[in-house]
C-alpha cells in the first residue's frame, strides 16, 4: 500500500491517525457488539458518539452556550437556501458580499426568497483578492436580516482576516476552514461547514447558530429545512448521517490531540508560508491572489501557460502528488493544504515544484 499526498479541495484527505482508528473500530465499535453503521441512532452507544461530537465542537471552537450545535445533511449547498428561509423572515432582505463561486450561488439561491443586496463582490479581477469594505456599504439592520459572507473561497484561495464592519447579523460559510484558525464564533449569528473540507467525510454539515435567531422559518418551508427541527431534536428528528458523525468525531479527537485549533493553526501557517514564500521566489510557478488576502488552505498557482500547466498537474501525479489541477473554472494548478495534510507533503510538494522549475525553465 502507498498512500499519497492528496491536494484534493473536497473530499480531502482524512489524517491517517483517524483512518486506522476508524478500520480497527470497523467490525465492532467498543464493546457494542456491532460496527457502528449497524447502530440505531437511538440507541445508547450511538447517544455516546453525536453527544461527544457536539461536546467536542463546543470545546474546541469555543462555542457560546447560547449557541445551538447541528448535524445536518444536504451539503454545504443546502444552507443556501436554509440561511435564508429561517434568518430572513423580518425584512426578507439580506447583504451578500460576492467573493466567488460559493458566496455567487448561496446569492442566487438567497433570491429566490428575499431581496438580495450585493453589496460588494471581487468578481472584477477573478476574484483574486478580499474586496474592501467600510461601514457605509452595509445595510442597516432595519433593513434587512443578515449579512453573509464566504469566510474562505475554496476556488479562488482568498479568506478574510478581518471581518466586514457591519451591524447586521453575520453569517458565514466556513466549508473550507472549520477549525483551520481561530474563529470567534460569537462574533457572528450563523456558522456552517460541510464537512468533506477539513472535518470529515461527506455527508454531514455542521451548524453552530445563536439560539434567538432560530424562531419560526418562512411559510412553506420543509420541516427538514427548518433549523428548530434539528437544534430541538439534539439533530435527531430523523436518522442522521451516523458514520460521517462518528468520523467527525474521531477528526475532532484528532485536533484536541494536536493541541486544539490554535496548534493546528500554527502548523497551517507554517505550511502555507512554506508554499508561498516558493511561490514568490520562482521564476516559473506565481500565486494568483494578493497577498494580504491569500488563504491558509487552499492555494491556487499558474505558470503562465497552460500545456506546462498541464504537464506539471500529469507528472505531479506520477510522484504521488495527486489533485492539484485547479477548479475547472480557473485553471491552473490549486493545492488544498487542509488541517490533515502534514508539513511533509507540503515539503515534498515543493521539493518536485523546484525540480520541475529547473527541467523546465
Ligand atoms: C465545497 C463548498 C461548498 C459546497 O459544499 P457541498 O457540500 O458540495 O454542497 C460550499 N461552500 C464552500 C466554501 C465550499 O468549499
Amino acid at each position: 500500500m502507498s498512500r499519497v499526498y492528496n491536494f484534493s479541495a473536497g473530499p480531502s484527505m482524512l489524517p491517517e491517525e483517524v483512518l486506522k482508528r476508524a478500520q480497527a473500530e470497523m467490525l465492532e465499535c467498543g464493546d457494542s457488539g456491532m460496527s457502528v453503521m449497524e447502530m440505531s441512532h437511538r440507541s445508547k452507544d450511538y447517544d455516546k458518539i453525536i453527544k461527544g461530537a457536539e461536546a467536542l465542537v463546543r470545546e474546541l471552537m469555543n462555542v457560546p452556550d447560547n449557541y445551538k450545535v447541528m448535524f445536518v445533511q444536504g451539503g454545504g449547498s443546502t444552507q443556501f437556501a436554509m440561511v435564508p428561509l429561517n434568518l430572513a423572515t423580518k425584512h426578507k432582505a439580506a447583504d451578500y458580499i460576492i467573493t466567488g463561486q460559493w458566496a455567487k450561488k448561496a446569492a442566487a439561491e438567497a433570491e429566490k426568497y428575499i431581496k438580495v443586496n450585493k453589496v460588494a463582490s471581487s468578481a472584477d479581477k477573478t476574484f483574486s483578492y478580499i474586496p474592501k469594505t467600510t461601514a457605509k456599504d452595509f445595510s442597516s439592520k432595519d433593513e434587512v436580516d443578515y449579512c453573509y459572507i464566504c469566510y474562505n473561497n475554496t476556488i479562488y484561495g482568498t479568506r478574510y482576516t478581518e471581518l466586514p464592519q457591519t451591524e447586521a447579523t453575520l453569517i458565514a460559510d466556513i466549508s473550507s476552514n472549520a477549525m483551520s484558525e481561530v474563529i470567534d464564533v460569537s462574533k457572528f449569528g450563523l456558522l456552517f461547514a460541510g464537512a468533506q473540507k477539513n472535518l470529515g467525510p461527506a455527508g454531514v454539515v455542521l451548524v453552530i447558530a445563536r439560539e434567538d435567531l432560530l424562531g419560526e422559518p418562512m411559510e412553506g418551508t420543509p420541516t427538514m429545512l427548518t433549523y428548530k427541527t434539528h437544534a430541538d431534536n439534539d439533530s435527531l428528528y430523523n436518522t442522521p448521517p451516523t458514520y460521517a458523525i462518528y468520523i467527525l468525531k474521531l477528526v475532532l479527537e484528532w485536533i484536541k490531540e494536536q493541541g486544539g485549533i490554535a496548534a493546528v493553526q500554527k502548523v497551517n501557517e507554517k505550511k502555507a508560508k512554506i508554499l508561498y514564500d516558493f511561490l514568490d521566489s520562482s521564476k516559473l510557478f506565481k500565486g494568483t491572489v494578493v497577498k494580504e488576502d491569500r488563504s491558509l488552505m487552499n492555494v491556487p498557482f499558474v505558470t503562465g501557460d497552460s500545456d506546462l500547466d498541464a504537464k506539471f498537474v500529469k507528472e505531479a501525479t506520477e510522484a504521488g502528488l495527486v489533485n492539484l489541477k485547479g477548479h475547472r473554472s480557473v485553471g491552473g494548478m490549486r493545492a488544498s493544504i487542509y488541517n490533515a495534510m502534514p508539513v511533509e507533503g507540503v515539503i515534498a510538494l515543493v521539493e518536485f515544484m523546484k525540480k520541475f522549475e529547473q527541467e523546465n525553465l
